[in-house]
């Protein structure tokens, strides 16, 4: 099998090939994310995707025709996964600003992470919304792709809210895929968690393969070793500090021959960046540059292609990993500046003033290292592709 990494630990090379996409990739924001928190000490009280547009911006990366506002999905699209009790639910907690113990308890809002906040309706709709709209526009063309950072609420049911996320908008994509017939869809998810909701959708569906690399051990504690979760799924779950090396070796001995061999009509992506060793949430040690190779080797086995984001609670960290899959997808190099200056020369100051502008409720955000605003790529994190790394991808292969 191919293995065009270097097993001695050198990175391999950063540097855009050829053009990949034949046509300029859609950029899916809204400014509803821009002020719209959690609450101040959830770890999602931290801007998200309006840094990473605004970095985009700052980069000269964006072209204002390639930019879409998010539609919000209505209570009927939500409903094609979504149980309506729980969508009405959700409305009047949003209406009323707090739910009742019974509503708590049945629909898991209000608690475990999920809390009622003032758009606990508007937020998740809207990036149900961007899905959703991102697999029409997909379904309607022979190709193209479509990056929505909100996206990537991998771990919502269908009428429970789970793990931050309210509604499910990798599962609404999907649906809608395969309602306009585009079939067969395949779903990796590059996420520090399992993509348990996803996974749980589609247990039943022969046209849709679902496939996770996530931290062994950590919640939600499912998508175990040698979980083929009824042959739709594939799980790899990966141990703490796994390293840039590793993610290659699974991206070209596992996920590439598992995507090729469904040969998808389409491909959802999930981007959560939360296994980024800067990031706070997981043990995993990677740096942003293994991500942006996972997301460039990705995309041309899929002819339609949705990239969403997902999990990522160092707003520095986050916003510089999403500009650069941004980059990578419209075949900017990250590691180089639009005028191909390399990035071991600062940021423009546009911006690195974008990055100076954020702040973080966190230990680790009281004395930021200074590379957080001037680079954009990470240093590499190399090192040895371990036992348990092969043993993974021996097993799903398998
Ligand atoms: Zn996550």
């Amino acid at each position: 099998m191919l293995v065009p990494y270097d097993l001695a630990g050198k990175a391999v090379s950063d540097a855009p090939p050829a053009p990949l996409f034949p046509a300029a990739p859609v950029l899916i924001g809204s400014e509803i994310y821009r002020h719209s928190i959690y609450g101040r000490s959830h770890p999602l009280s931290i801007p998200r995707v309006s840094s990473t547009v605004d970095l985009i911006t700052a980069l000269g990366w964006l072209n204002p025709q390639q930019y879409i506002t998010s539609p919000l999905a209505t209570p009927d699209e939500l409903a094609r996964f979504h149980c309506p009790e729980y969508i009405d639910a959700i409305m009047a907690a949003e209406q009323d600003g707090e739910v009742a113990p019974a509503v708590r308890e049945k629909f898991n809002i209000g608690r475990n992470g999920n809390p009622v906040f003032p758009e606990i309706f508007r937020r998740p709709a809207t990036s149900a919304g961007g899905s959703i709209l991102a697999a029409k526009m997909l379904a309607e063309s022979a190709g193209g792709t479509i990056h929505s950072p909100a996206g990537g609420t991998h771990h919502g049911r269908r009428d429970q809210a789970s793990g931050f996320c309210y509604f499910n908008d990798p599962v609404l994509a999907i649906l809608t895929l395969l309602d306009h017939g585009v079939a067969p869809v395949v779903y990796v998810d590059l996420d520090a968690h399992h993509g348990d909701g996803v996974e749980a959708a589609f247990h039943d569906f022969d046209d849709v393969l679902t496939i996770s690399v996530h931290e062994d051990g950590r919640w939600p504690g499912s998508g175990l070793f040698g979980d083929r979760a009824g042959g739709n799924a594939r799980n790899l779950p990966v141990p703490r500090e796994f390293n840039d090396c590793e993610l290659d070796y699974i991206v070209h001995n596992a996920l590439v021959p598992l995507v090729q061999t469904r040969q998808p009509a389409a491909l959802v992506l999930q981007t959560g960046v939360d296994a980024l060793n800067d990031d706070p949430q997981s043990k995993l040690g990677l740096s942003n540059r293994a991500i942006w190779r996972a997301v460039r080797t990705l995309m041309p086995l899929a002819p339609r292609r949705l990239v969403v984001g997902g999990g990522g609670y160092n707003p520095w960290a986050v916003a510089r990993a999403w500009a650069g899959i941004w980059g990578v997808l419209n075949n900017f190099d990250p590691g180089v500046a639009h005028d191909g200056e390399a990035m071991t020369t600062p940021l423009p100051a546009a911006a690195e003033d974008v990055l100076r502008a954020l702040q973080w409720n966190h230990s680790r955000g009281r004395n930021p290292p200074e590379h957080w605003f001037k680079y954009l790529a990470d240093s590499p994190h190399l090192g040895p592709i371990r036992d348990p790394v092969k043993a993974v991808v021996e097993d799903v292969l398998r």
